[in-house]
């Protein structure tokens, strides 16, 4: 982790759908600034490919947007790289949303595990989402999604004012819009093959829709993510054929995020 010592950098786990794919796991995305490191979404298949850069247990922070398993559903084969049956000498800071304490007591339940499972590891916490959650140098922010149970988006902020936003799951939002308004570098859901696929009461959004709020909100660079990598071509066209930044995202891509004023002039 000392490549971009000073810089926001995100290293893209897995970028897909609820859907298992061999091409991408579920949500999981790790942003690093020097040695702090950390890690929104936690969906299925995102702990071997964590693994395969760094140990787990140097994260500063694990954060969740929302309870759906294709964003928190590996913390439970996470929990088994720490010792099984006594306190774990360094718990891992986990930040859940509101009444996510009880849906991992449901998950130990639910995996025949002891009450109190999860909290020999974990360092559980539930962020509150109208405060800004500070992990070393780095600011996470919250925005609450349009989605079937409560979803919150997250923002983080480097020490130079770098800001990746990643929207969780939504459907069409204006306050989406506001959150991710110049954003560096956006990661915004498009989990939609169409409009007729969502309930009435809308919960994410199609690729089109997905570019028009990177479009709306003025993002400098933007990744499409949630999206069932058998799509990729499709979406590979719909983003070549927009007038933003915009591309899909890929399990493995790294990118650093540069703050804005850093790169006007520079074409
Ligand atoms: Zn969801
Ligand atoms: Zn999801």
């Amino acid at each position: 982790m000392t490549a971009d010592d000073g810089r926001l950098r995100l290293t893209v786990l897995g970028c897909s759908s609820a859907v298992p794919h061999p091409a991408s796991p579920a949500a999981g995305f790790l942003l690093d600034w020097g040695t702090t490191a950390i890690l929104l979404d936690v969906g299925q298949g995102i702990v071997r490919r964590l693994e395969a850069v760094m140990d787990p247990r140097d994260l500063a922070a694990v954060i969740v947007g929302h309870m759906h398993a294709d964003h928190y559903l590996d913390l439970a084969g996470l929990r088994y790289i720490y010792p099984w049956g006594e306190r774990a000498p360094v718990r891992l800071p986990l930040h859940l949303p509101p009444g996510g304490t009880r849906r991992m007591d449901a998950l130990a339940e639910a995996i025949s595990e002891r009450v109190g499972f999860f909290d020999a590891a974990y360092d559980i916490r539930e962020y509150d989402p109208d405060a800004a959650l500070e992990v070393g140098p780095l600011t996470v922010r919250f925005r609450r999604g349009r989605h079937y149970i409560p979803a919150w988006a997250m923002s983080v902020e480097g020490p130079d004012g770098a800001r990746l936003v990643y929207t969780g799951d939504t459907g069409p939002s204006d306050a989406m819009v506001d959150f991710a308004r110049d954003a560096d570098l956006l990661l915004v859901e498009a989990g939609l093959r169409s409009t007729a696929d969502d309930d009435p009461e809308r919960g994410h959004l199609t690729p089109e829709e997905a570019i028009e709020l990177a479009t709306a909100a003025k993002a400098r660079s933007t990744l499409l993510v949630h999206y069932a990598p058998a799509r990729r071509a499709e979406l590979e066209a719909m983003c070549a054929a927009a007038s933003v930044r915009v591309e899909p995202a890929v399990a493995g891509l790294v990118r650093t995020v540069i703050r804005r004023e850093e790169t006007v002039g520079a074409g």
